[in-house]
């Protein structure tokens, strides 16, 4: 007797079966095509004993008081603020660009002009999207504009999504914004805190209970399928509801053609020495063929003699080859995914929930509220 099936162990998933089993007292089958839960936000300790993130960095930040508490039912908290360099001309300098990078990057007269320029047209620790900064009048601050643009994002985003930041959705590149003030932290929120032993833990405790069952290395399709608007699970007619959290046109079968993702290749390499960079992460936007290293030690602090970089390389989606890890932002992909969500609202006993089923770039407190909002409809209809 199952009364909700749940596609998929990630973020989202593991809200909605936790709220379900708990809150509803109903029963929740999750079937998740991998061997291990936690989705994209699973971590591990390797060999040194080190924490890495085995699908790529993963910080929690948030001003969103609701997401925290939800969470802390399940874990305690290290206080950790992520700090970005990115290596441009021969230097490391602060991002979000700042006004320390800004008198890192260049010299003390012309640093302070650029600044008092900033502080004239904006406020006080605001944040300024690269592309809204491009359009600025001002001479000193197109100079500045273009500047920013050429040195951290045209070369970054060309790897990172093989597009142009103009080409692409401003959401994209506002994430990491001028922040017109001298805050050097990647980001702002009020809280950043990870936590203390690891998401992988915080999901097993999300998911340890009765009501919960969850069939690991199984592929949705091999239990269920979809006939016309119907579901079966092992060949019965399925009546309770499904959340899926997959991607939504692998679900449809592709029936209006593939919806793009952008890939990354996560090639980890443990090194004997006991550092190996000055922050958790370095951008290269000009040079290499990846797009920034992490380093580990920084976010989990251990005492070893080794220490573990994450090298992220970028590269186009293939399905069932790579892993799908960002929906690409352009209008048109934005209207094939519009008919794949008409067609999914025919099907009344399906909700779909997630950075894939979804089609959106979600933060994991995003994917969080959005997960605890999907649950109250949910539990109202
Ligand atoms: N970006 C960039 N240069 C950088 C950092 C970010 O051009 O040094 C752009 C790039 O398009 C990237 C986007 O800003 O995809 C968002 O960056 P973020 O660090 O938020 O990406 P994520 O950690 O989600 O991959």
């Amino acid at each position: 007797m199952v009364d909700y099936i749940i596609v998929g162990a990630g973020l989202s998933a593991a809200v909605l079966a936790e709220r379900i089993a708990t809150q509803l007292n109903k029963k929740v089958l999750i079937i998740e095509r991998r061997d291990h839960i936690g989705g994209n936000c699973y971590d591990e300790k390797n060999e040194s004993n080190i924490r890495i993130h085995t699908y790529g960095p993963h910080l929690f930040h948030t001003n969103n008081k609701e997401v925290v508490d939800y969470l802390s039912q399940f874990t305690t908290w290290e206080v950790y603020n992520h700090k970005v360099l990115a290596y441009i001309d021969g230097k490391e300098v602060a991002i979000p660009f700042n006004f320390n990078t800004i008198y890192d990057a260049f010299p003390p007269h012309l640093a302070k002009k650029l600044e008092e320029k900033l502080l004239e047209a904006y406020d006080y620790n605001s944040k300024v999207p690269i592309l809204e900064l491009k359009k600025s009048t001002d001479k000193d601050l197109q100079f500045l504009a273009d500047y920013i643009y050429e040195k951290i994002f045209v070369n970054y985003t060309a790897k990172q999504w093989g597009m142009k930041p103009e080409e692409m959705d401003g959401a994209v590149t506002a994430r990491v914004p001028v922040f017109i003030g001298r805050d050097d932290r990647y980001f702002n929120d009020t809280y950043q805190q990870l936590p203390t032993n690891g998401y992988t833990a915080l999901f097993r405790k999300m998911l340890d209970h009765p009501n919960i069952k969850l069939m690991l290395n199984t592929d949705f399709k091999e239990i269920c399928s979809l006939k016309e608007k119907d579901f079966y699970l092992f060949g019965q007619k399925f009546d309770g509801h499904v959340i899926y959290t997959g991607q939504i046109d692998e679900l449809f079968d592709y029936k209006f053609g593939e919806l793009p993702y952008r890939s990354v290749k996560m090639v980890f390499e443990t090194l004997s020495q006991e550092k190996y960079q000055e922050a958790a992460t370095v951008n290269y936007p000009n040079q290499y063929d990846f797009t920034r290293i992490t380093e580990f030690k920084h976010i989990h602090p251990v005492n070893t003699p080794n220490t573990t970089i994450l090298k992220e390389y970028p590269q186009a989606h293939i399905p069932g080859k790579t892993t799908p890890y960002y929906p690409i932002f352009t209008d048109e992909n934005q209207k094939n995914f519009d008919k794949y969500l008409k067609y999914s609202q025919e099907i009344p006993n399906l909700t779909l929930v997630g950075r894939l089923a979804e089609y959106k770039y979600f933060d994991m407190d995003d994917a969080v509220e959005n997960a605890l909002r999907v649950f109250q409809r949910l539990r109202d209809q």
